[in-house]
């Protein structure tokens, strides 16, 4: 299941993401700790800890590796915190999180995907709690959440979403229709709303409802 192999390429990769860019030396350890090749079919074992996005099924694709990176290093988690999650996709991006120590809720909208990912985090002994359902919604009788975490472009930012973050709390966005989306950090300040913009990343689409 894991193996020296493995532990050199991720090495290698955490090293080569640690030089692309300035990251929270905590997502770095985390995803130097998370065996990636799980998350992926293993035919592609080779891409695995390559700095790119792969396809996990249902016209998905788990996250570039640099994306997890930096989505993870605005959030600024702290253990304990309560974060929310739309679009678990292959999970990876749910372990790197929950190996952070956050109490993690995340939501999926592809039932194959979400059953998968599941299994995968129970096999690895992560416990974030799993949500087959619309992530637009969010989970408004669990809300307020300390950070908002969305892994799918949103033509623009989630209302609903907003509301469900907590003073203080901090949503990652990315916020664009078409091949690119702009990621935004929003920091809730009372009923103020702070907006930074942190660069162009490709997504796939967050859609509406259940499939
Ligand atoms: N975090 C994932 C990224 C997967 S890609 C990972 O690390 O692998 C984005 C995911 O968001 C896809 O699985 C897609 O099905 C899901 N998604 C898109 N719109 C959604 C919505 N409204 N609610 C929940 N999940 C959604």
């Amino acid at each position: 299941m894991e193996n020296i192999k493995h532990r050199g390429l991720r090495k290698r990769l955490v090293q080569q993401l640690a030089q692309k860019g300035r990251f929270d030396p905590k997502v770095l350890e985390a995803m130097l700790r998370i065996p990636r090749h799980l998350f992926i079919e293993p035919s592609f074992l080779r891409y695995a800890y390559q700095d790119m996005a792969f396809p996990i099924g249902c016209g998905q694709t788990i996250s570039q590796p640099y994306t997890v990176a930096a989505q993870s290093s605005l959030l600024e988690i702290a253990p304990r915190m309560k974060v929310l999650e739309i679009g678990t996709g292959s999970g990876y991006q749910s372990a790197v999180l929950t190996e952070m120590g956050a109490n993690l809720y995340s939501i999926e909208r592809h039932l194959p995907l979400h059953e998968r990912a599941k299994q995968l985090l129970e096999q690895l002994t992560y416990r974030p709690r799993l949500y087959y359902a619309d992530g637009y919604i969010g989970i408004p009788t669990l809300a307020p959440f300390d950070r908002i975490l969305v892994t799918a472009a949103a033509p623009e930012v989630p209302s609903q979403l907003l509301n469900q973050l907590g003073d203080g709390g901090i949503m990652v966005v990315p916020v664009g229709e078409g091949k690119d989306q702009v990621m935004m950090k929003i920091r809730r300040c009372g009923n103020e709303f702070e907006i930074e913009k942190h660069g162009t990343f490709s997504f796939v689409p967050m859609l509406k409802g259940r499939e």
